[in-house]
């Protein structure tokens, strides 16, 4: 494997953390990682992975994306270890190189001015920032360090919350904390036989509920996002069979919040994911809204919403990116 590393981050403790864990890796040193990262890697090219800094981590959620208030995404890593058929990272970049952003100082700096700035016109309103919308942080914490450094962090300020997203169950990191009030973890879940046909390399359903039962267990505020429900073939049977076998097996009076959501692709996503993977069957089950936006048919969200409310009926289900 080639690691290509930034000159400017080569002493830094991240890289190093990595750097240990791949003894045999070549390391090729790069003045920026957009050099390589920026164009389409050739298929014979070897594996390879970049370690680099980011210059604008914060960028601004869509409304209805998540909880009410102020949200943001932040990129610490750009590319994911899990490959999901589905993934909108897929279309998002010119090659799918994993990059790890180790400037963590600079990232934080970037939040914490990001905060001074909506308290001074809003002091009261809720602030989230989204991490893991371009990877998975819980995935890659041995190698990034990214709950040690990130969870503590968000402590020190009053009504900002950091969401960590995950279909990991890389948790024993996790489980080393106590009294926890600002960062969320949000589970992806979905029926077995989703995971199975279009969450590759991703953990099992039941390793994903084992995961959950134990932070709960420890203080944690779990959110569950069942997203993104999929119009597979049988859906309906599917879903209900998963909503039946969740419901019992998780306490959800426990979970802090459950957010539903589809496939949505803006169109341009859409058109590179189509063209990418054209035998990608559920891309064809989806419509264009006309609204720039490419999602799940209006029955089957209604379906959805109707099954959802049937057989989670301990909290609500909150509707991603709908209002
Ligand atoms: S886990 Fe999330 S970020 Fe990773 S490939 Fe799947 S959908 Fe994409």
């Amino acid at each position: 494997m080639i690691t290509y590393v930034e000159k400017k981050y080569r002493d830094n403790p991240i890289t190093q953390n990595i750097l240990k864990q791949y003894p045999n890796a070549s390391v090729l040193l790069i003045s920026n990682y957009k050099n390589i990262f920026d164009k389409p890697l050739a298929k014979w090219v070897e594996k390879s992975m970049i370690i680099a800094g980011v210059k604008n981590a914060i960028s601004e959620a869509p409304k209805w994306y998540g909880h009410e208030g102020y949200g943001f995404f932040f990129k610490n890593s750009l590319n994911c270890i899990y490959d999901c058929s589905y993934c909108y990272l897929r279309g998002s970049f010119r090659n799918n190189t994993t990059v790890f952003f180790v400037n963590y100082e600079e990232i934080q700096k970037q939040i914490a001015e990001k905060i001074t700035q909506v308290r001074k016109k809003d002091p009261d309103t809720p602030i989230w920032f989204y991490s893991s919308d371009y990877s998975d942080n819980l995935a890659t914490d041995s190698l990034t360090q990214f709950t040690q450094n990130f969870i503590p962090f968000f402590e020190w300020f009053d009504n900002v919350k950091m969401e960590i997203r995950t279909k990991s169950i890389n948790i024993a990191r996790l489980l080393e904390y106590q009294n926890i009030r600002n960062t969320e973890i949000a589970f992806s879940l979905n029926p077995s036989e989703i995971i199975q046909t279009y969450e590759h390399f991703t953990p099992a359903l039941d390793a994903r509920i084992t995961a959950i039962e134990k932070l709960i267990e420890q203080w944690y505020q779990v959110w569950i996002r069942f997203m993104p429900l999929i119009e597979t073939k049988d859906y309906k049977n599917i879903y209900k069979q998963f909503l039946l076998y969740v419901s019992e097996k998780i306490d959800f009076s426990k979970i802090y919040s459950v957010f539903i959501g589809w496939l949505l692709y803006t169109k341009r996503d859409y058109t590179t994911l189509l063209k990418k993977d054209p035998q990608l069957d559920i891309l064809y089950t989806l419509e264009d809204s006309r609204d720039g936006y490419y999602r799940e048919k209006q029955e089957v969200r209604e379906y959805f919403y109707t099954l959802f409310d049937k057989y989670i009926t301990e909290t609500e289900c909150n509707r991603c990116l709908e209002e």
